[in-house]
């Protein structure tokens, strides 16, 4: 009996190192996920508080999200009222974690809208979401300080890929005609990205989702359509998009496109990553935003033009082809 119970305290004991070896990552939301996944490799388990395509401002915790940031070793979260709902959920899940905010040391935008209010959505500026990985770099090294040089490694891989994703950005804006560089979205996530990749912004509703849409704000909007002459108009893969399609219509402009701005996308969609969700709204952004209908209507009428051309050169062999016949048989 004694040995059984040995047995068994010895193999628990064995369970509860393997579940320790890895460090427990909880973050509020899934952008930072994936960044903590690029870092922490094998030698973490990542967890996302708000799922993936779920909208942040508005999230509600549930009793499994207090287990969950409960359990955790570190806790991950954006701040700038991003996640209005994270302090309490963590007060309130008696959790010893450590939480660290990842916005630390970034070059925080107050909102045009709301006089003083932070604009959460500095991970939109590459340059400011290296920042954010450095945070979460220390947040792995100050607890698990036994694999820094795993940490570090996987770091600095990242940093470059992300220096990378900065300069393609960078290039890609500039080649849309200037007077057509404005983004016209459901909210406000784009004020860093404008800010930093040179790109003018309308958006919908302000740094929240939560606020109604008024009908002044669609006015203002189509103004600012009618104005700049864009051909397009995006939406937000974590947002409604009825309001924007309904000004697309209006106002006789395309939808360009989904944009990721809250959320990375899921595994089979082209955001599925920090750095494909950045990489995927630029190109949408590019190819909506430089189209030219000038262009386009030439294209067109090159296309009838040759679909003509086709008709007569095959009428024409078909006539060869009959007056080779008939002189054949008539003799
Ligand atoms: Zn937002």
């Amino acid at each position: 009996m004694k040995y059984i119970s040995t047995l068994i305290l010895l193999l628990a004991t064995t369970l509860v190192a393997t579940s320790q070896g890895k460090i427990k990552v909880v973050s509020s939301a899934s952008i930072f996920q994936d960044m903590a996944m690029n870092i922490g490799g094998d030698k973490i388990e990542t967890f996302s508080i708000v799922p993936i395509g779920g909208d942040p401002h508005l999230y509600e915790p549930k009793p499994s999200d207090a287990q969950l940031v409960k359990s955790a070793n570190i806790i991950l979260v954006n701040g700038l009222t991003f996640e209005g709902w994270i302090n309490k959920l963590i007060d309130n899940s008696g959790t010893i974690a450590k939480v660290y905010t990842i916005t630390e040391g970034v070059n925080v935008l107050k909102s045009e809208k709301y006089k003083n209010a932070a604009d959460p959505h500095a991970w939109m500026d590459v340059s400011n979401g290296l920042k954010y990985i450095e945070n979460i770099k220390t947040a792995l090294i100050e607890t698990d300080p036994g694999n820094a040089v795993f940490y570090t490694a996987n770091y600095m891989k990242y940093k470059a890929k992300l220096m990378e994703l900065d300069k393609y950005i960078t290039i890609e804006i500039n080649k849309i005609p200037e007077a057509k560089r404005m983004l016209v979205t459901s909210h406000d996530a784009f004020a860093y990205y404008g800010k930093k990749y040179n790109i003018r912004l309308n958006a919908l509703k302000g740094i929240s989702t939560e606020a109604e849409t008024q009908t002044s704000d669609m006015v203002r909007v189509a103004k600012a359509i009618r104005e700049s002459g864009v051909p397009a108009i995006f939406i937000e893969s974590t947002i409604n998009p009825q309001v924007i399609q309904q000004i697309a219509r209006d106002n006789n402009v395309k939808i360009g496109g989904e944009l990721f701005a809250d959320s990375i996308g899921a595994e089979d969609s082209e955001g599925s990553t920090y750095i494909k969700m950045l990489r995927h709204n630029t190109d949408v952004i590019v190819k909506a935003l430089s189209q030219n209908e000038m262009t386009a209507t030439k294209i067109d009428s090159d296309n009838s033009e040759s679909g003509w051309l086709i008709y007569l050169i095959v009428g024409l062999v078909m006539l060869g082809a009959l007056a080779f016949a008939v002189t054949k048989f008539n003799k």
